[in-house]
């Protein structure tokens, strides 16, 4: 495999999609050495397709705001890959999306999917709609305005949506309600739904949990405990909440979160009523980090900063995308940390990757640490599927089973002969392989 070729080919047809090719030549400067070892992948071609979407979808999404005003947004479905199961990822709703932010996330999608062991194909959706200072009524007219037109294209067997930033239970309870009057059925075409109508238990801390659980597996891998270790966390939505829960609970010290105004630094920790008010944040729509700052004494507000400056044992990108750049990395590589993870979707940039590797820092990327939610979204899907509801401590230990399984996957892929988990490699190899050989198996489409 030509790695250099193959990419600039790419950046011929795909112009400008900086975080699409990005995620492309992560994975394949991961499974390099694997894919040369079996020449019946490249004769057919399997590198070449499984780069490419399947399917791209794009439409114009028009709605009218309070005042009456006309708007017009862009909504997208890219389904990236259907080999192992029908196409599934979350939507996301944020100003920054565009194809290639939807490109990178269903193709990230794929393989994290592909870990999960469930059988689910790869999938992201969206619109550059923000639901920031958006009343609840725009927010149900913009869904169902998106709903209009992705209706025609999901199906609880083709493609399956869920949440993502800006998604969550309001948002997905709307698009749900327009797409049960469009087709006039009810069936698990979403998950994320609310516990009432189809919805799993623990769905909504899933990511946070499942990160978690796949971070302790990686400490106790150096025989380390989590209890009394602190930990540094980014971003305020569901994710950091999940997160800061689940951290609490196992006995860590969450230290820190943050907002698009900057960061809390709260000594004391971010635990009990702390962690609940982080809801009440994402609800009110406002500035993050102030408010807070204002309401606990002795925590402080670094305005326009990011928390990886803050000392910690732990770092948990919970945020966005690239997040966590060379220069962060080297400041918290100073720091000699624990354990570092991306809970975020490609929460650090390349050069902040490769410096933990090198570094031989424990380290994990996004597929495999915050494969939970999309692991309890197909716990979801089966549940619907058999018309039951699984109790709490049901998911719960079926979610600690596929963290497990995951954290398996990346050992067995991963391990370097220095005894070093290469969880970047062990993640990409073991998700491809699984993607790799079922499209061998189902021929040339
Ligand atoms: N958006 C989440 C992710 O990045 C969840 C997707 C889902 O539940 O389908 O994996």
């Amino acid at each position: 495999m030509e790695i250099e070729k193959i990419m600039q080919d790419l950046e011929k047809k795909h112009p400008g999609e900086s975080e699409y090719l990005q995620a492309v030549k992560e994975v394949l400067i991961s499974v390099k050495d694997v894919y040369n070892e079996h020449p019946e992948f490249e004769k057919a071609k399997i590198i070449e397709r499984i780069v490419e979407p399947e399917r791209i979808i794009m439409f114009r999404v028009p709605w009218v705001d309070d005042q009456g005003e006309v708007h017009v947004n862009i909504g997208y479905r890219v389904q990236f890959n259907g080999a192992i199961g029908p196409y599934k990822g979350g939507l996301r709703f944020h100003p920054s999306v565009n194809l290639s932010i939807m490109k990178f996330l269903g193709f990230e999608q794929t393989f994290k999917n592909a870990l999960t062991t469930l059988p689910m194909g790869g999938a992201k959706g969206g619109s550059d709609f923000s639901i920031r200072g958006r009343s609840d009524a725009e927010v149900m007219r913009f869904c169902q305005s998106f709903m209009c037109e992705l209706y025609k294209h999901i199906g609880p067997s083709t493609d399956v949506p869920a949440g993502d930033i800006g998604v969550g239970g309001r948002e997905i309870g709307y698009l749900f309600g327009q797409y049960k009057k469009l087709v006039g059925r009810w069936e698990g075409v979403l998950t994320g739904k609310g516990l009432e109508y189809g919805g799993s238990r623990i769905r909504p801390e899933a990511t946070g949990f499942g990160a978690l659980y796949f971070v302790n597996q990686m400490l106790q891998t150096r025989n380390i405990d989590i209890k009394g270790k602190t930990v540094a966390i980014s971003g305020f939505g569901n994710v950091a909440w999940g997160a800061a829960l689940k951290a609490t609970e196992l006995g860590g010290k969450v230290i820190t979160i943050s907002g698009p105004d900057g960061y809390i630094y709260d000594p004391n920790g971010i635990s009990g009523e702390k962690i609940a008010y982080m809801l009440e944040l994402r609800a009110s729509g406002n500035d993050v980090c102030k408010p807070y700052a204002d309401k606990f004494a002795g925590s402080e507000f670094h305005e326009g900063k990011k928390p990886w400056e803050q000392k910690a044992d732990i770092y948990l990108t919970c945020a966005t995308q690239n997040e966590l750049n060379g220069e962060d990395a080297d400041r918290i590589l100073a720091n000699k940390p624990l354990c570092v993870a991306e809970v975020s979707n490609m929460g650090c940039t390349a050069e902040a990757v490769d410096k933990f590797v090198a570094a031989g820092q424990l380290f994990a990327p996004g597929k495999a640490v915050n494969a939970g939610g999309v692991a309890t979204s197909g716990l979801e899907m089966t549940q619907n599927a058999i018309r039951l509801s699984w109790s709490e401590a049901e998911v719960d230990e079926k979610l600690h089973y596929i963290m497990h399984s995951i954290h398996e996957q990346c050992v067995k892929y991963g391990t370097q002969p220095d005894g070093y988990i290469n969880y970047v490699k062990g993640a990409n190899v073991a998700g491809f392989m699984k993607v790799a050989h079922a499209m061998m198996a189902q021929g040339v489409v």
